[in-house]
């Protein structure tokens, strides 16, 4: 098993659907790109929209995560605050 793997299949299976209802793809489909971040140990924000309510989830390194404190919503645009 790659470095990262079994990290993405454990949120595959928490949440198998992109937001748009698309299935989420099986490892072997990732790009090098996305396989290499999840061998990191990056992880993932869920960002509440206070204009629209809808959550964006957010992947990023644990590093990352611990700086930001907002994001723009993936559905209007505005930026949420993340909710932890
Ligand atoms: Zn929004």
């Amino acid at each position: 098993m790659e470095k990262g793997q079994a990290a993405y299949e454990q949120d595959v299976l928490k949440r198998p659907f992109y937001h748009d209802l698309t299935p989420r793809k099986p490892w072997e489909l990732l790009s090098k790109v996305a396989k290499q971040s999840w061998g990191y140990g990056y992880v993932d924000l869920e960002v509440k929209c206070g204009t629209c309510g809808e959550i964006t989830v957010h992947h990023m390194t644990p590093s990352a995560a611990d700086r930001t404190t907002g994001a723009s919503c993936g559905y209007c645009g505005r930026i949420g605050k993340f909710g932890r």
